[in-house]
């Protein structure tokens, strides 16, 4: 943190801790300095003048200040602008251009410059649907497996997490002595085409106990240390039954079984302490992969009993240790700390199985749409409306839910699975609108694999968008959609997001394969015809999706403009000219989150 974020704060009056811990700051602040940014940030601030307080107006967290030279960097702003020189001041952006002299006025006292070497550069990615805050409370401690592409990587990635940790008690005692990876990957990205062994995971981590859990439900598999925890589970939740080989059988969808009762025991000896670590682990490799932005689509609601899969967690209680980590990262060296490495948006998974809608109804009464700061920040409701039994549009409890959303004029999203999910829900938006007006509120159906252009003109009549996933990529149904390629030249707007991480990995790049390749994980062609181009990938998965963050957002992030907040990736390869199976294998080099570097290096599996 340099001494002109400090000159700016004073000025300001507000502290940045302030500006963390409540919102109510944040927001007057920015809306008081709306009128001034635009003209404000743009103009050059000369070296005597302080410049800091005179360019950067609005305030922003973090608010680190760097300039990048030698680069290639893709500004995103529509014009297709490629700049070699960028600085960031403050947090935001307040030169793109190719003088390193000029990018350098804008500073009282030049800040560091790093060369990136020709290196491509991208604004930080926005993932506008995924669930990164199960992700964070997942129990153990959590190694993302989708970059895996044999038993011989899972082996590695979870030998090298192995060896930071301190050896498990046998048997173990808690989810702390725990590896997991639970969901976001698929058996059929391995060349073996299956989960590994008992023997193979005691063969990488003979010291510690390890569980490995595919999508919602399982299967799952375990090693000797984790079969001892999991046989020694006291009833009601065990003891969990588990094969000689370490295999755990999968639970039914929304029922009780074996991976629901091992789930739930680790789940049972989790600490806050621990999420918060799965927070700082979970940001790190958000980071490493090159999302900056993550608008967070909530959890089942959970039960406590082993009917709770992998997407289940408590709405009420599972940001918390997000908001403490963002809280605690004032504390710390921000040059070192891994601490807030993105940015998280929230939507309120509405879960009414009852028409009288209690908890929907409590929800928008008391919860604002874009409220927050920069690094923490709410949306509306999503991805439900009503509960996994009532969600399909027209159903009562889902109408009144959509009916109070449109009245409180919230933004909605729902998702969309099957042939019949997408058309029950236009239907029902449409008769929301016949009583309330929604065409301006940004109503969105996610992942729509099956969408119909004739449905598509209907919601694009609301003024709707489609979210699209890329879960496909582990199926093998063909066509698999989603229709990537009419979709967008529908004119409708379009996001792409990940849906991680639970059935889809959340990096970008594995998306960007299978929207330009059609290609899913075995290689086979599943949704011929509906490619994208890789540069239509990339507009979307960045500016684009800023109308899908909407709120103070969409003016702020997405691009690499001035006034804009300088969230930048650095590529490890040039993303235009990769083989298509190398696309999968893209990271960040660099990341800097508001001017401040988060994340250098290779894939991060761990904070
Ligand atoms: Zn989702």
């Amino acid at each position: 943190m340099g001494s002109n974020g400090q000159t700016r704060r004073e000025r300001a009056g507000v502290s940045r801790r302030a500006v963390l811990k409540t919102g109510a700051v944040t927001g007057a602040a920015a809306a008081g300095a709306a009128a001034m940014a635009g003209t404000a940030a743009a103009a050059p601030a000369t070296a005597a003048s302080g410049a800091s307080g005179a360019g950067g107006s609005r305030p922003t967290a973090p608010d680190g200040d760097v300039i990048l030279r030698n680069g290639a960097i893709h500004l995103m702003d529509g014009a297709g602008t490629v700049a070699s020189v960028l600085a960031i001041r403050g947090g935001l952006v307040v030169y793109a251009g190719d003088s390193f002299g000029a990018a350098k006025q804008q500073f009282a006292t030049a800040p560091q410059a790093i060369d990136l070497h020709g290196q491509m550069a991208v604004p930080g990615l926005i993932d506008c649907h995924n669930h990164f805050v199960l992700m964070g409370n997942r129990p153990g401690h959590h190694v993302p497996l989708e970059n895996a592409y044999s038993i011989a990587d899972v082996q590695a990635i979870y030998a090298a997490r192995a060896a930071t940790l301190p050896p498990s008690p046998n048997p173990p005692a808690s989810a702390d002595d725990f590896i997991t990876t639970i969901g976001g990957f698929a058996a059929i990205q391995f060349k073996e085409v299956r989960l590994p062994t008992l023997a193979e995971l005691d063969a990488a981590v003979p010291g510690h106990p390890v569980y490995i859990s595919l999508g919602f439900t399982g299967p799952s598999v375990t090693n000797t240390l984790g079969k001892a925890f999991f046989e020694n589970v006291a009833p009601p939740t065990g003891p969990v039954p588990v094969g000689a080989d370490g295999s755990i059988a999968a639970s039914p969808f929304l029922a009780s079984g074996p991976t629901g009762q091992a789930t739930l025991a680790l789940r049972h000896t989790l600490t806050f302490d621990a999420r918060k670590r799965g927070v700082r682990d979970a940001m790190a490799y958000a980071a490493s992969v090159g999302v900056t932005t993550h608008l967070d689509q909530g959890a089942f609601q959970a039960t406590d009993t082993p009917a709770d899969g992998s997407a289940h967690e408590d709405n009420y209680t599972m940001h918390l240790p997000f908001l403490a980590v963002y809280g605690e990262g004032e504390q710390r060296d921000v040059e070192q700390a891994v601490e807030a490495a993105v940015r998280l948006r929230i939507n309120w998974l509405l879960f009414d199985s009852d028409p009288s809608i209690p908890v929907a109804t409590a929800r928008i009464q008391n919860a604002f749409p874009f409220f927050g700061n920069d690094l923490v920040r709410t949306g509306a409701a999503g991805e439900f409306l009503a509960d996994i039994f009532h969600y399909a549009g027209g159903n009562a409890t889902w109408m009144n839910a959509a009916l109070e959303a449109a009245r409180a004029g919230w933004r909605a999203e729902v998702h969309s699975l099957t042939p019949a999910d997408f058309q029950t829900e236009i239907a029902g938006f449409e008769a929301v609108n016949a009583q309330v007006p929604i065409t301006g509120l940004r109503w969105v159906v996610a992942h729509v694999p099956f969408i119909t252009p004739d449905y598509v003109a209907r919601l694009k009549a609301l003024g709707g968008g489609v979210n699209l996933t890329p879960y496909e990529y582990f199926n093998t149904a063909n066509p698999g959609g989603p229709p990537y390629r009419m979709l967008v030249d529908s004119g409708i707007p379009v996001g792409l997001s990940s849906d991680g991480m639970q059935i889809a990995p959340m990096n970008p790049w594995i998306h960007a394969y299978y929207a330009t390749t059609g290609l899913n994980a075995l290689g086979s062609q599943i949704n011929p015809g509906q490619q994208l181009t890789r540069a239509e990938v990339l507009d979307h998965y960045t500016r684009a999706n800023g109308w899908f963050l909407g709120g103070q957002d969409e003016d702020l992030l997405g691009t690499l403009e001035v006034g804009r907040i300088g969230d930048v990736v650095v590529l490890s390869g040039d993303y235009f000219a990769v083989p298509d199976e190398d696309l999968k294998k893209l990271h960040s080099v660099l990341t800097v989150l508001g001017g401040r570097v988060v994340h250098s290096g290779g894939i991060r599996y761990w904070a």
